[in-house]
């Protein structure tokens, strides 16, 4: 170990994404999972290119995209963003894997603890965040038509810092995926600055078909230098330890 930093980066133990395993996961019952005005008609949303990745808020007159149930105890978190992460070409662009199987991209719906009364101050905290995983998958002759308020939008954002406004309802594609009768949840990190361990993890199981040519557009965006955004993903990191659940409904 050359230096104490890096031995403090060895020692941390809960980071994200992971592989979820089925021959780990353990089965949990939880109460429902519910979430609340993510895909309403009112309001609007912009779609940017932070010159990482592309990311969407939902504001303007609507009522606040809320979720709480679940892993999530007591606690209500609200809607801060929905971004993506892709990669160089259709095989592997998604961050978590299935049984090693990886995907072509995922969206991150970010959510914080209302508790904490700022997102800063979540980041401090291990329930600060609760972030919605959602992976895609291209499939041939797809063709995911609700996705297309997003992916027939970049074009508009190719340069990093610029940004459009959007449909309000640019996140129905969502509906289906969420709908399930199981999911993966964990504890592990936001993955911006320092990788703060403060996050639920729920990852639905609902592999999402979406166009290679939609996913394509994601790839024309560009960062701060002018250069195409090839890849934003982050390598699988070591469980130390955790445990995965397979969260169910339940049903009385
Ligand atoms: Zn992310």
């Amino acid at each position: 170990m050359t230096n104490y930093t890096e031995f403090i980066k060895s020692q941390s133990s809960g980071q994200a994404p992971i592989d979820l395993n089925d021959k780990i996961v353990r089965p949990k019952r939880f109460s429902p999972l519910i979430l609340n005005g993510h895909w309403l008609k009112d309001g609007n949303a912009t779609l940017c290119n932070d010159g990482i990745k592309a990311i969407i808020y939902l504001n303007g007159d609507r009522i606040p995209s809320m979720i709480s149930g679940g892993p999530l105890i007591n606690d209500e978190y609200e809607f801060h963003n929905a971004h993506f992460h892709w990669g160089e070409d259709d095989c592997r662009g998604a961050e978590h894997t299935i049984n090693g199987t990886w995907f072509s991209m995922e969206c991150h719906m970010v959510h914080w603890n209302q508790k904490y009364l700022t997102f800063a101050e979540c980041l401090k905290y291990r329930d600060g965040l609760c972030v919605l995983a959602y992976l895609f998958l291209v499939q041939s002759g797809c063709c995911n038509v609700k996705f297309e308020k997003i992916s027939e939008n970049l074009k508009y954002i190719q340069n990093a810092e610029s940004e459009i406004n959007i449909p309000a309802d640019c996140l129905s594609w969502m509906r289906v995926a969420t709908d399930c009768s199981y999911y993966y949840t964990y504890h592990g990190s936001y993955n911006v600055g320092n990788n703060p361990e403060c996050v639920t993890w729920i990852i639905f199981p609902v592999i999402i078909p979406i166009q290679s040519c939609q996913v394509n557009e994601f790839r024309k965006l560009k960062d701060i230098n002018g250069e195409f955004i090839k890849a934003n993903w982050r390598d699988i990191q070591p469980l130390r330890g955790r445990q995965i659940f397979l969260a169910l409904h339940f049903i009385d």
